[in-house]
């Protein structure tokens, strides 16, 4: 066997957290070498974030020509062409799949297609070839887990949602997690019957309770939509032209696709990575996301809980940083903003009321509910809700939480101000923009009563 090449970082997996450590480590002067099984851009740019918020746009475009007729617009016929999307986003996903490999190599780092395997704990096969290496990332993400439950082959993946031949007339999801809300609103919003099944009580239960309800009010309001909370699934059959999805409570469902949007696991398989696992199969990391060998480090999915890609892309940089340029820069997970591209979309930073108070934290509850400007004159039926958790003691804002238009562009800017530390003072002091929904998140000033 010829020698193995050598490297002094070796990134195994091309998606948010490993191109960035990849990359920077590059940067800093180190032989860097990287492989990916799949495209370039792992999860967020194949199947994730970017094909499902092109996917969202598509899908907010028959209310935007409904809400119109309200301003005295008249629009023809509508119709959807599926295969024109979804070539489009086809094209423009292998643009930055391009992109991605360009500025690896632009920063000097060889790119070795195949899949990775340890052999020993500095040696990796990739498809026969060998690599050796004195630091190794594993930045492999994770992979969809579907229900265990007779008839699961019928049942498709998230990622399997991106490449459809056809639309869905009517699609049953199992989940009512981001993921599954975030797929109703773009099935729901081209035009296609969508039922929820939760197993939960609540939609995105990680989230205020506040965003559930408003989210499950509005998504009620849907006529397309038909919500099940506390709802387990028995099993599903196939039938000639179309399944058939039986409820835990005997109910059948007839549907021409199932999405089962029912959770993540770390991408681990095949791996034989010779490193310590969490008791929920994630790679255990320190604080430096060293594993349990300390040449093997691990980012991403594949070690946290977040599942975010600025998440992954924040740990490969200080990663990389660390490594090869003795910087320290320690990654802050206290007041991460996220958000949901459901219809109405929804975001939230930092710490849900629940959380705040099962944290001990004395806190102050201001909440709001309006009916948002534009929907005076569209006529549509829905409401916006915002709220802030403030420490009482500190008084600083430590939640913020919002479901309505624009809530993701507006929930950035907050997230800069809570990492900065403001009051609720700060924002009592600070000048709203008018007229806004986002003005309302510096004009609340009475205290909501506790919720029964
Ligand atoms: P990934 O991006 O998953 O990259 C891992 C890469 O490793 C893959 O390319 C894979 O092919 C490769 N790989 C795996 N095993 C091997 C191996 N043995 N050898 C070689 N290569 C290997 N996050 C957001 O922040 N915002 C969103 O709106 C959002 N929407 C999402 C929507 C969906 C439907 C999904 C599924 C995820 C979404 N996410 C979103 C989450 C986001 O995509 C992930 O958090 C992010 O991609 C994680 O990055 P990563 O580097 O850990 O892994």
């Amino acid at each position: 066997m010829t020698k193995p090449d050598h490297f002094d970082f070796f990134v195994i997996g091309g998606g948010s957290g490993g191109v960035r450590a990849a990359r920077i480590a590059a940067g800093h002067g180190a032989r860097v070498g990287i492989a990916e099984s799949g495209n370039f851009g792992g999860t967020c740019v194949n199947v994730g974030c970017v094909p499902k918020k092109l996917l969202a746009y598509a899908a907010d475009f028959p209310a935007q020509f409904e809400d119109a007729r309200g301003f005295g617009w008249r629009s023809g016929r509508l119709s959807l062409n599926w295969r024109k999307l979804i070539t489009s986003k086809d094209t423009e996903i292998k643009r930055l799949n391009g992109i991605y490999e360009k500025i690896l190599t632009d920063a000097g780092a060889t790119i070795i297609r195949g899949r990775a395997r340890f052999i020993d704990s500095r040696t990796l096969d990739i498809d026969g070839r060998r690599i050796t290496a004195d630091k190794i990332l594993i930045a492999t993400g994770g992979v969809p887990v579907l229900p265990e439950i007779p008839g699961k082959e019928h049942i498709k993946s998230s990622d399997s949602m991106f490449f459809l031949p056809k639309k869905p007339k009517h699609i049953v999801i199992i989940g009512g997690g981001y993921i599954g809300v975030e797929f109703a609103h773009i099935f729901s919003g081209i035009g296609a019957k969508v039922t929820i099944l939760h197993r939960g009580d609540r939609l995105l239960k990680e989230f205020d309770a506040d965003i559930s309800e408003t989210l499950e009010t509005e998504m009620r309001k849907q006529n397309n939509i038909d919500l099940r909370l506390n709802t387990g699934l028995a099993r599903v059959d196939k039938k000639y032209t179309h399944y058939v999805v039986q409820t835990a409570n005997g109910d059948r469902i007839k549907c021409d696709l199932i999405l089962g949007a029912t959770g993540r696991a770390p991408n681990l398989a095949g791996l034989d990575a010779p490193v310590d696992l969490t008791p929920q199969g994630r790679i255990k990391v320190n604080p430096d996301y060293q594993t349990s060998q300390p040449h093997i480090f691990a980012v991403g999915d594949v070690c946290n809980a977040h599942n975010l890609t600025p998440v992954a892309l924040a740990e490969g940089h200080a990663l990389a940083d660390r490594l090869f340029a003795n910087k320290h820069r320690a990654v802050d997970y206290e007041f991460i903003p996220t958000a949901v591209f459901s219809n109405p979309p929804v975001a939230t930073t930092g710490y849900s009321e629940q959380q705040a108070r099962a944290k001990g934290i004395d806190v102050e509850i201001y909440r709001t509910s309006f009916r948002p400007m534009k929907h005076t004159l569209s006529g549509r039926d829905e409401r916006t809700m915002m709220k802030l958790v403030v420490d009482k003691k500190s008084g600083r804002v430590i939640g913020a939480h919002m479901v309505g238009a624009d809530a993701p562009e507006i929930m950035q800017g907050i997230a800069i101000a809570m990492n900065a530390g403001a009051t609720k003072a700060v924002f009592d002091r600070t000048i709203g923009i008018h007229p806004t929904a986002a003005e309302e998140f510096v004009t609340m000033r009475t205290p909501a009563k506790p919720k029964p």
